[in-house]
């Protein structure tokens, strides 16, 4: 069976309740997965390199080969990590607009002035026996200003920062968690700091600095899509998070390496209140759980209702030693209710 997912795009302001499908998320950084039967499996692409057709199409302020720069070096970065093994292939140009099941991954611009906080978006087409990802298309929204200029523009998006924010979804990624928002007096919310690509609330106009992937981005990648040469460098975190001893769904935990202050977070996501954060470089953690911004819970879960959010900020007990190529004892975290 095919299934055609739309992951929620990335939105300009505000993660708004805008989707279509469905998307589970799974243990980590946020893996989307799929159920089957009764268990979920990530959604992954299985037949790499994975390759990718870019449309002929420019907006003002970026042309169609500028387009496919951006788009090229946002995919090169991804690929540049050394503990991923993802690898992609560019296929050519394509005047066809993106078709929802032709088997071909397309990029481009498309006019969605009714999408008028959504930046990007990616869809995808997975055989939901296996989560195997077949076919993923990403648009970029042209009723925006954007540019690729070299150091940014200001009052324009940078393209290749939201290209490289939908490729993480396009490998299977969902939203990290990682970041601070404020209202904005005019309505809507303005990032203050993002520790991801993939914090789901994009810069401002003129900003550049998603251009560059964090620890947890690179978590998440090298998660999917292992080195196996050096797949054993690499440990694990898990346990689970509990409030007067039940299972709490959807907290945030946050690993915090105490050497070079990565941050790399996941969720609880199994039905005991469990979590897995893998991928980690050895070494001493901090680990903080807290609850997800209550007014985007739907920016991270399809299921928002299960989300726990009424709790307090708490930290394990104790520092974590995350062992190279291993896995941590399993944690109870535990915390107290608001
Ligand atoms: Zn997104």
């Amino acid at each position: 069976m095919i299934a055609r997912k739309t992951l929620r795009g990335l939105a300009a302001w505000l993660a708004l309740a805008y989707t279509v499908g469905v998307v589970s998320p799974v243990e980590g950084y946020l893996k989307f997965g799929t159920r089957i039967g009764d268990r979920i499996v990530s959604l992954r692409w299985n037949r790499i390199p994975v390759r990718y057709v870019v449309g002929d199409l420019g907006v003002v302020g970026v042309s169609a080969d500028q387009l496919q720069g951006a788009v090229d070096r946002a995919f090169r970065t991804w690929e540049a990590l050394e503990t991923s093994d993802i690898r992609f292939e560019f296929a050519g140009v394509t005047s066809a607009a993106a078709v929802q099941g032709d088997g071909v991954s397309t990029l481009g611009f498309t006019n969605r002035p009714d999408l008028d906080r959504v930046l990007g978006q990616t869809s995808f087409f997975i055989d939901t026996r296996s989560g195997e990802i077949l076919e993923a298309d990403i648009f970029f929204n042209s009723a925006f200003q954007w540019s690729v200029a070299p150091g940014g523009e200001p009052d324009r998006f940078d393209l290749e920062s939201v290209a490289l924010h939908e490729i993480g979804h396009l490998l299977g990624l969902g939203h990290s968690a990682i970041g601070e928002t404020e209202l904005r007096p005019e309505g809507g919310r303005r990032v203050l700091a993002a520790g991801a690509v993939m914090f789901p609330i994009a810069f401002t106009a003129g900003n550049i600095s998603a251009r560059e992937l964090k620890p947890d981005d690179m978590a998440g990648a090298s998660d999917l899509y292992p080195n196996g040469a050096l797949r054993g460098r690499t440990g694990s975190m898990s346990g689970r998070v509990t409030k007067n001893g039940g299972a709490v769904f959807g907290a945030h935990v946050i690993a915090f390496n105490l050497q070079t202050a990565a941050l790399v977070a996941g969720f609880s996501v199994e039905s005991d209140g469990g979590f897995t954060v893998g991928s980690l470089d050895p070494g001493v953690y901090i680990v903080r759980v807290e609850p997800i911004d209550d007014a985007s819970v739907e920016s991270f879960f399809s299921d928002a209702a299960r989300v726990d959010v009424d709790f307090l900020v708490s930290y394990y007990e104790r520092l974590v030693i995350v062992p190279g190529g291993g896995g941590t004892d399993r944690l109870e975290v535990k915390v107290t209710g608001k």
